[in-house]
């Protein structure tokens, strides 16, 4: 079947992107997106995650078309795009609305922009039908498009999408409408078809599970700007600022002190842990991630426990160390001992598993 059909795969690059808008309450330009640069690889699936009015939509938008930034350049593989309308732009954009049409039945979304390039019967059709089958709709051609699930709807606006085989595939936060664990399947089922495809593809989300487990790299994005840009492993386990360590999973800070390269003082302890570029004699915090923390009789940090509860694959704890709660997670818990809330104990860890920030 010929769902090879990406004409070549093309890279996206943003140089020095920013978008102004004017604060409606206010009446003040505000920067929605500023300088912003990136570099998105042919091929790869990127996310832009961040929390609500972080600019992740406007910065999908302006790739589109559908907005124009007010500084900066973009680049669909080496062409220069600003100037572009949507429909020149070799990108296609999947909707958190679907934006179906209701009065068609699914070939005939589906079918909709091949019509308007005016390509034959006979391609049209077998262009559509091979569509169908790779979002697994084949059968479903004849059904109007409110007789069909949300999920089934989605996969509609995705054929819908991918038919005019553009070089890059835009989502804006396709699966919000979805059930909780309909969004789980259907993320599985974005990833493997952008991957059998092949495409570039470039997807919204404020969800951070839902970026990990479908993105080959990750934007984290705050306030207009770039936080950090990487795979999950890298944004979860070097994350560059304290907003990406608590953005991209669970994490605890410990208020420290950098005494040396690769050396601080947390409560009183000299601690090893990695440094990076901190500088000696400034303060610092030290991240603990909560699966990455043990209780015990005798460790590391002492605590006191604040809270215990019984989870089924882990005990949840919280416990403070001097003024700050630490939040842990610790699994299997049927063949350990079980902290009370009261318990004096002792945090241990990996010490490869903490850093300085
Ligand atoms: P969400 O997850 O809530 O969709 P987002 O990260 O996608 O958020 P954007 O929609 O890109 O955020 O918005 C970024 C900022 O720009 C927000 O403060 C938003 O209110 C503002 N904004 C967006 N569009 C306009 C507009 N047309 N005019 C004025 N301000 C706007």
């Amino acid at each position: 079947m010929g769902i090879n059909m990406i004409k070549e795969k093309k890279g996206v690059r943003l140089d020095h992107i920013s978008k102004i808008y004017k604060d409606p309450k206010t009446g003040k330009d505000f920067y929605a997106v500023k300088d912003v640069s990136l570099d998105i690889e042919p091929g790869s699936f990127v996310t832009l995650l961040g929390p609500s009015g972080c600019g992740k939509t406007t910065t999908l938008r302006m790739i589109a078309g559908f907005e124009s930034p007010d500084e900066g350049e973009i680049y669909l593989g080496d062409e220069a795009i600003n100037e572009l309308t949507p429909n020149k732009r070799d990108t296609a954009m999947v909707f958190q609305s679907y934006a179906l049409f209701p009065h068609y039945n699914v070939f005939d979304n589906v079918a909709y922009g091949l019509k308007l390039r005016k390509l034959s019967k006979e391609e049209i059709h077998k262009k559509v039908m091979e569509m169908l089958d790779l979002v697994e709709l084949s059968g479903m051609e004849n059904r109007q498009t409110n007789q069909l699930s949300g999920g089934q709807q989605q996969r509609v606006a995705l054929a819908r999408a991918l038919v005019v085989e553009p070089s890059v595939l835009l989502f804006d936060e396709p699966l919000s409408n979805l059930d909780a664990k309909l969004r789980v399947s259907m993320r599985t089922e974005i990833r493997k078809i952008q991957q059998k495809v092949g495409i570039t593809a470039i997807y919204v989300t404020h969800d951070q599970a839902e970026a990990m487990s479908i993105s080959d790299k990750i934007i984290i994005m705050n306030s207009g700007i770039v936080e950090q840009m990487g795979t999950p492993q890298e944004t979860y386990y070097s994350p560059k600022s304290e907003f990406v360590a608590d953005f991209i999973g669970e994490a605890n800070f410990l208020k420290g002190e950098v005494i040396g390269k690769n050396l601080i003082r947390v409560n009183g302890i000299e601690l090893e842990s990695n440094t990076g570029t901190l500088e000696i004699g400034k303060e610092c915090k030290l991240v603990l991630r909560p699966e990455s923390v043990t209780l015990a009789e005798d460790g590391i940090v002492p605590c006191e426990v604040v809270y215990s509860c019984f989870m089924g694959s882990y005990q949840n704890y919280h416990v403070m160390v001097g003024d700050t709660l630490v939040k842990l997670e610790e699994y299997n818990p049927k063949n350990k001992k079980i902290y009370q809330v009261g318990d004096k104990a002792y945090l241990n860890f990996e010490r490869d598993t903490v850093f300085a920030l």
